[in-house]
């Protein structure tokens, strides 16, 4: 049976704060000097791939286009190869076209509000509201997985959070929204930073949290999680290693490849065709003439 938090707010607030001031790590995107370009790259990154294997693509990334404009200008298939192993591609095609209509419609500077993020092809609610936060320093919620679990955990008081966001999560969130703008940046990347570094998904370490005092689910003795089953993480044998072995095979290849060199690297043919078709679908890969495939350019 789910608790729910009564701590007030400031206090919370003021707690995280304090935290993360001490603990936050000192990332490349966190400088005043990275640019809202460099936020809003570190966050195609991030979504879905950890910090460690972020950095080096993040570095080679920006020093190869320091601007939106200067990926723009190159071919969509250079994004995917600079990608390289960070995983779900397609978020390098998302990443070519955001900064082709900033290119285009915003004169090269990534916007600074919410709603003109969200306009950029390959923005989703998350990206806009953790650009317009972390870069504009704008007052926006920002949900990604580690908020929502230590929202579940803290003020919820249940281990895991749902699938999908809730219209209660979101409630839950803004009404924890600090009122400056200012604070409320400095608080979404904090409890982020909480949920990366100790309020992990697995083996939360509850006794050097600055929440435990405060935290509905340790206060309510740690209940297991009653919810559906969670997705697991399986990669071995899925039409996702199967599409990342055949993308490596492009990335390396700078040119044309024929399809007896895409067969080398999975022997399942209805699986392999499966995959390199799906590839194809999501604009990863081009088929150039029967049987030859290449980058998008
Ligand atoms: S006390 Fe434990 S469960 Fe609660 S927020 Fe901290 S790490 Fe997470």
């Amino acid at each position: 049976m789910a608790t729910t938090s009564t701590t007030p707010a400031p206090l919370l607030h003021s707690t995280v704060l304090d935290w993360y001031e001490a603990h936050a790590r000192d990332l490349p995107w966190r400088t005043p000097d990275a640019s809202p370009w460099a936020v809003m790259v570190s966050e195609f990154m991030l979504q879905q791939t950890p910090v460690k294997r972020v950095l080096p693509v993040y570095e080679a990334w920006l020093e190869r286009w320091p601007t939106p404009a200067d990926l723009a200008a190159d071919a969509p298939g250079e994004a995917v190869r600079m990608w390289g192993r960070l995983g779900y591609p397609r978020r390098a095609l998302r990443l070519h076209g955001a900064a082709t209509a900033i290119t285009t419609t915003h004169g090269g500077e990534v916007p600074d509000d919410h709603a003109a993020l969200l306009a950029l092809p390959g923005v989703g609610e998350y990206t806009a509201a953790a650009v317009a936060s972390f870069a504009f320093r704008r007052r926006h919620v920002v949900l990604d997985t580690n908020v929502r679990r230590v929202f579940a955990r803290a003020v919820t008081g249940v281990e895991y959070p749902a699938q999908a966001t809730t219209a209660a999560e979101r409630r839950t969130a803004t009404t924890l929204l600090p009122e400056t703008a200012e604070t409320a940046a400095t608080w979404a990347v904090g409890v982020m930073e909480l949920g990366a570094l100790v309020c992990t998904a697995r083996s939360p370490e509850c006794g050097v949290c600055p929440l435990k005092r405060h935290c509905a689910w340790q206060l309510a003795g740690r209940p297991p999680y009653e919810g559906p089953a969670r997705r697991g993480q399986t990669y071995e044998g899925t039409d996702r290693q199967v599409r990342g072995k055949l993308l490596a095979v492009l990335r390396e290849a700078h040119g044309e490849v024929p399809q007896a060199r895409l067969d080398e690297v999975w022997p399942e043919p209805v699986q392999r065709a499966r995959a390199l078709d799906g590839l194809v679908a999501d604009g990863l890969v081009e088929p150039v003439a029967q049987g030859v495939y290449r980058l998008p350019r």
